[in-house]
């Protein structure tokens, strides 16, 4: 049986570079369940599909394919051969994500896929509803929250360094609050904490504090060493 870390927390916690680091030191690959719903909602886009017709994007949604395989300690994701990049982390994207987000064949689609990835090893996944919905019988569970500020400059520099957008800090915040919105208050699969899952505040530490935390709290038999 496949180990699984999982992670959620709200866009800009932190929980990819978490999930890299950790997973890279415990043998582990990195699952981005959030690029899954980000690919859903590229191709809605691209097939010029309403994002805000939810009937419109459940029936989409069962002809997209998406192939993936480990790559470099990490799901890599193809759609028709091609691996998206940058494609999906536009402020367009992040702006249709999450409705499409909270259609239910969407959520159950990528579900799947995501479950079905434990055939490739131990697995560490980051999203909003893994430690809830995709993988609630994990014993490594985390909840990783940092303020909005923190968050928000966190994203503005990312875009600013892969020179995917130049949008002020501000813009960003409001962009980031309003996806949080929708996503913690949709019926399907809500952000919420886990009960059982461990919160780290990361608005103070430093990412190797947040890593420390996380390898910390593992059951004693997946650290380094037993991995
Ligand atoms: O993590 P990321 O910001 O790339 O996720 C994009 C969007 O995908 C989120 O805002 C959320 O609406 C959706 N998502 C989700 N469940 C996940 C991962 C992401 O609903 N497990």
């Amino acid at each position: 049986m496949s180990r699984v870390i999982a992670i959620d927390g709200p866009s800009g916690a932190g929980k990819s570079s978490v999930s890299r680091r950790v997973g890279q030191h415990l043998g582990f690959l990195h699952v981005d369940s959030g690029a899954l719903y980000r690919i859903m909602t590229w191709q809605c886009l691209q097939n010029g599909i309403d994002t805000s017709d939810p009937e419109a994007v459940a029936a989409f949604a069962q002809t997209v394919e998406v192939e993936c395989e480990p790559r470099d300690g990490a799901i890599i994701y193809r759609v028709q051969g091609q691996e998206p990049g940058d494609a999906i982390r536009t402020p367009e994207i992040n702006r249709h994500a999450s409705p499409v987000a909270t259609v239910k064949a969407v959520r159950d689609r990528i579900t799947d896929w995501l479950r079905g990835m434990t055939r490739f090893g131990d697995l560490i996944v980051e999203g909003r509803d893994i430690t809830t919905a995709v993988f609630p019988e994990s014993p490594a569970r985390f909840y990783l929250v940092a303020s909005a500020e923190a968050r928000a400059e966190r994203r503005r520099k990312e875009e600013v360094e892969k020179g995917i957008a130049n949008q002020s800090a501000e813009e960003v915040k409001r962009s980031l609050l309003a996806r949080d919105a929708i996503d913690s208050t949709r019926q399907h699969a809500p952000l919420r904490k886990a009960d059982g899952a461990l919160e780290i505040d990361s608005t103070y530490l430093t990412l190797d504090q947040v890593v420390q935390t996380v390898l910390d709290a593992l059951p004693a038999a997946w650290k380094e060493g037993n991995a």
